[in-house]
């Protein structure tokens, strides 16, 4: 197994990274926890994905990536010899002692929520219909053409029930943001942190609409940048398709 090591790396912070993969292949619970910031535990536990059963661990690579931290990706291989990767960032305490940031696997893909999809009363049925149609459709008032968002049974400037759906632009401005680092849901484990962002649509009045910043590993979003939305279809038939959003400069 070749071990890429970039030449900045701190000599003693390599065996730190090698016990800690051989303690997560052990399952070694107590030792791996040792490894996290003390008040990252609660976090860093939802963090990675891994299974309750492993064969051996080896360290791939560890590279400084500035402000102090490292990135160390270990392989872990299961007892039917397929493979999967982490990547734990590492930082030293004020003690001068190796602890672990954060942990996440790779790839670093967007979470799926089991939250999304139309609500019970069927409102918004009609933006993830659009969804699927490769649409981003907001709801506007066909009296007074105020857009509407979310979506409501009746306009709040007019009053009037008259509510159509109009496809927008997916392109705004970050208006807020934030990293989420817990696993709220189950399906959020392994694809921590990841960031929503708030964006307002030019195209719709100045409606803003919630959605997962793509690419967002290690990015810290700025109020006022640019980003573009891009539709992803789900993974099963189970899940509704997203709007996943990228800062301008890094669409892929
Ligand atoms: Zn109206």
């Amino acid at each position: 197994m070749t071990t890429s090591t970039d030449t900045s790396v701190p000599s003693d912070l390599a065996s730190v990274v090698e016990a800690h993969g051989k303690a997560v292949a052990a399952g070694d619970h107590p030792a791996v926890l040792a490894d996290f910031l003390p008040d990252r535990v609660g976090q860093l536990i939802g963090s990675a994905d891994v299974p309750a059963s492993l064969k051996s661990a080896d360290v791939q690579s560890i590279t400084d990536v500035g402000d102090g931290f490292f990135d160390a990706v270990i392989r872990y291989t299961k007892p039917d010899d397929e493979w999967f990767e982490l990547r734990s960032r590492w930082i030293r305490d004020g003690e001068g002692t190796w602890r672990t940031f954060s942990v996440r696997n790779i790839p670093a893909t967007p979470p799926w929520m089991d939250l999304t999809g139309p609500s019970p009363d069927g409102l918004d049925a009609p933006h993830w219909d659009g969804l699927r149609d490769g649409k981003l459709l907001l709801q506007r008032c066909s009296s007074c053409r105020t857009w509407v968002w979310s979506p409501r049974p009746i306009c709040p400037i007019c009053h009037c029930f008259e509510m159509s759906w109009e496809p927008v632009d997916p392109v705004g401005t970050v208006y807020s943001w934030t990293r989420t680092w817990q696993p709220f849901t189950k399906e959020a484990t392994g694809h921590l942190p990841y960031v929503v962002v708030l964006v307002e649509l030019p195209g719709a009045g100045g409606r803003r609409v919630l959605g997962v910043l793509a690419d967002a590993d290690g990015v810290t979003p700025r109020i006022g940048s640019s980003v573009c939305g891009e539709i992803q279809q789900p993974p099963d038939d189970e899940h509704w398709p997203l709007m996943r959003w990228h800062l301008e400069g890094q669409a892929s």
